[in-house]
């Protein structure tokens, strides 16, 4: 025979069982858009490398184009050397030819360290794209289980409530109303075990005669915080 003690320590494990179950439900979809936001910023990390790799081969063509013209005019310079007439003429050109040495031997160093740029990063990239891979795999995984896991949920509270509805109706008449006033109130928490002397939710400690009332199954309430007492299992 269920006394009202050990109906209201069920009710408050059925309540609180059916507490965690809809906060995972709740959470369900907050999870999903988090995996969705993990891939969309392996994806932005990628993408930021894949541009600056491509930034820097822009830079080395650049380099390049700019290179070529130079030697270009040297050659130039270095044929009209041929067919020069004065000495002021020729001085021009050899200071002109020298500056354009100068400019080649710098653009070179340059392109040098662009390469060298490009190389590191391009090195970074594989990793980078597997990283991605990796986090796209373990979102489908997890989406392709979310339908699953939020039925089984959906089942388990639905049971849980159903189980609770039966016993709810075991509760003695003269409990029911404070009962149900209470739950409005204050839901699951609305229950509380003795622990030791000690209110589980307010830490109070229990009156000797309210201890006395709830070995004898009688309805008592916390005198600190109101809460409905129980005795845990024994
Ligand atoms: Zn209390």
């Amino acid at each position: 025979m269920s006394t009202p003690g050990t109906i209201l320590r069920e009710i408050h494990r059925l309540r609180k069982n059916a507490k965690d179950l809809s906060t995972r439900i709740d959470q369900g979809p907050k999870q999903q858009q988090l995996q969705k936001d993990k891939v969309a910023r392996q994806e932005q990390i990628l993408k930021q490398a894949q541009d600056e790799l491509k930034q820097s081969k822009v830079k080395a063509h650049a380099k390049e184009v700019s290179l070529k013209s130079i030697d270009e005019q040297i050659k130039k310079y270095e044929k009209q050397l041929n067919d020069i007439m004065s000495k002021k003429e020729y001085d021009a050109l050899k200071h002109e030819l020298s500056h354009s040495r100068d400019k080649v031997a710098k653009i070179e160093d340059e392109i040098l360290a662009v390469l060298t740029e490009i190389e590191e990063r391009a090195a970074k990239l594989p990793e980078l794209e597997k990283n991605l891979k990796d986090t796209k795999a373990q979102a489908e995984q997890l989406a392709r289980d979310y339908e699953t896991r939020m039925a089984d949920l959906a089942n388990q509270h639905k049971e849980v409530t159903a189980r609770l509805a039966e016993v709810e109706k075991t509760l003695p008449e003269d409990i029911k109303a404070p009962y149900d006033r209470l739950i409005r109130v204050m839901g699951e928490d609305a229950l509380a075990a003795v622990e030791g002397n000690v209110c589980a939710s307010c830490y109070t400690e229990i009156t000797p005669q309210n201890q006395t009332e709830l070995r004898r199954s009688l309805f008592v309430l916390c005198k600190s915080c109101g809460r409905m007492l129980y005795l845990p299992e024994s």
